[in-house]
């Protein structure tokens, strides 16, 4: 079994005693261990501060962008490597692990990109962007007021979620990276094997600046304790430890900023005006499918509601077990096979109890895939089969808009009109993407202003642009990812909207043409 060392004050180093032991979803064999017991996580955040800091700061943005494109190339360059540890130790398929990498590569090279536009002069002495035309104050043309934004002094610890063990450490590192701040990275210890590689390989081909980058690997520990003002905490991960967080005496004492990304109940609706057979239903019936199978369920934009009008409930059904029931199910390096297992046994478990008490809440199963799960060997790894279940009176089973099966499984509602699917939605009280199906405008728009409020991202997908691949749950780096209320509050991503957590604004005041040249 490998031993998982974390990286840290520029040295792998490994905790005491055994630790956890990270399994193959689909064997349950043991692949790895990871221990952080005994680990000096005070003397890594020093360091990230007092190393990392400087030097990534005494760097344009053009530099630093340059940094992100080499280990975009770096990482792309081991993908097959990566693609094993992935199958291996997350039991993800090799598409579905592709997903995850290549994700991780491409929004590197995003930020890599933005790099360029953000302009190469170094300014107040690390990033120095300034906001908008600036304010004049008083009467006086003279007296001027302009927003800059500077990076934050401190770290950004990022705690990471076991389902996307390369994309999930490269979305939050290349932008805190690209603002100018260091990075502690932890993933999930359940899935932490190819995060460890691929910082195995960045650290290998020495890339970034000492205490640019850190990994802990394994659990926490008493490592949020030592946050400071100045540091940043990304998270991503269940509601439950999204508000253990936010309790932290750091976030509440310190202000650390925190930013959260947690559950979600994301919907499709099916417009009123989409006729069977036409091409938006057949969009819509090939998103609904892919976001319900794609990495087993367990992406955190999957679709977990799907609404659509009365009469369509049959319809709609019978299309997507169809489809469903076509898509192969079982071992994850086997030919052919497009859902794997479940990552892990607490996995395996809470799935099956999610399913069982939205059926307890009177949900009913009408349709769930069966058979043996090709390549596997019987009675081993945390196989599940897709479900689907339906709901006739949404209203009345209040756990289909609360409780978030983390697997392929989605509740099919029926809904009367624009306004109702609208309500309907915002009963999940908050989520990451909502995607709407249709080409009738007044729908459209009723549907787009009720759901807005309520979530992070809207797709429409119309007769136009049907054929487009992008489906919901694609998250790219030019547009936001976060949600409001169960989805956490937070946001990331989105461009240069993402450097914002990891920068300060502030507003400076004084002479204009002196401020002019200061910034220029
Ligand atoms: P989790 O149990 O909350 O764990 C997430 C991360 O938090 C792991 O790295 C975990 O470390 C760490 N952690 C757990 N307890 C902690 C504590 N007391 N202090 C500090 N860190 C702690 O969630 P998960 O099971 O990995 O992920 C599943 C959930 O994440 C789903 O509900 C899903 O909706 C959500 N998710 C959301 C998004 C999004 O973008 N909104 C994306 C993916 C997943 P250990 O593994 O070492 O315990």
């Amino acid at each position: 079994m490998i031993r998982l060392e974390s990286y840290l004050q520029g040295q792998w180093t490994s905790g005491e005693g055994d630790g956890s032991t990270l399994v193959d979803p689909a064997s349950e064999q043991g692949v790895a261990t990871a221990s952080t017991k005994g680990l000096d996580f005070d003397g890594a955040l020093r360091f990230g501060r007092e190393k990392g800091g400087p030097a990534l700061r005494a760097m344009s943005y053009a530099e630093r962008g340059a940094l992100l494109m080499a280990m975009s190339k770096a990482l792309h360059a081991e993908r097959e490597q990566l693609i094993d540890d992935s199958i291996l130790n997350a039991g993800t398929t090799r598409t579905d692990s592709k997903f995850d990498i290549d994700g991780a590569t491409g929004t590197l090279a995003y930020y890599a990109g933005l790099a360029k536009t953000l302009g190469s002069e170094r300014t107040l002495g690390g990033l120095g962007t300034v906001e908008g035309e600036g304010e004049q104050l008083t009467r006086s043309k003279r007296f001027w007021g302009t927003h800059i934004r500077t990076p934050v002094r401190g770290v950004a610890v990022h705690v990471n979620a076991f389902n996307f063990p390369a994309w999930g450490f490269a979305e939050k590192a290349a932008v805190a990276l690209l603002a100018g701040v260091p990075v502690v990275t932890k993933p999930a210890t359940a899935t932490a094997l190819p995060t460890w590689r691929c910082i195995k390989i960045l650290v290998d081909a020495k890339i970034l600046p000492e205490g640019a980058l850190q990994l802990v690997c394994g659990s926490p520990g008493e490592m949020l304790t030592h946050l400071r003002t100045g540091d940043v905490l990304a998270f991503t991960g269940s509601g439950t430890t999204g508000a253990h967080l936010r309790r932290l005496e750091a976030v509440t004492e310190r202000s650390v900023r925190i930013n959260v990304e947690a559950d979600s109940l994301n919907a499709t609706v099916l417009g009123p005006d989409v006729e069977v057979g036409s091409e938006t239903w057949f969009a819509f019936v090939r998103d609904a499918v892919r976001e319900v199978t794609q990495k087993t369920g367990q992406k955190c934009t999957a679709t977990r509601r799907i609404f659509v009008p009365k009469q369509h409930m049959d319809a709609v059904l019978e299309t997507l077990a169809e489809e469903m029931g076509r898509v192969p199910f079982g071992h994850p390096a086997a030919e052919g096979v497009r859902v794997g297992p479940l990552a892990s046994a607490q996995q395996h478990k809470d799935v099956r109890e999610g399913l069982d008490a939205l059926v307890d809440a009177g949900a009913k199963i009408a349709w769930q895939g069966s058979g043996a799960f090709e390549g596997a060997t019987e009675g081993k790894g945390y196989f599940v089969h897709p479900t689907l279940l339906r709901a006739d009176s949404p209203r009345d089973v209040g756990l289909v808009h609360e409780r978030e099966v983390f697997g392929p499984a989605s509740t099919v509602m029926p809904y009367d009109t624009p306004e109702e699917a609208a309500e309907l939605v915002a009963l999940g009280e908050g989520g990451l993407v909502a995607a709407i199906y249709g080409n009738d405008k007044d729908a459209l728009r009723t549907l787009v202003e009720g759901i807005a409020p309520w979530s992070g991202r809207v797709l429409i997908g119309s007769k136009k642009v049907a054929d487009q691949a992008i489906s919901p749950g694609l998250v790219l780096p030019s547009c936001v990812h976060g949600g409001p209320g169960r989805a956490g509050g937070g946001e990331e991503l989105g461009g240069r909207r993402g450097l914002d957590l990891y920068t300060q604004r502030t507003a400076v005041q004084g002479d204009r043409a002196l401020l002019d040249k200061l910034f220029e």
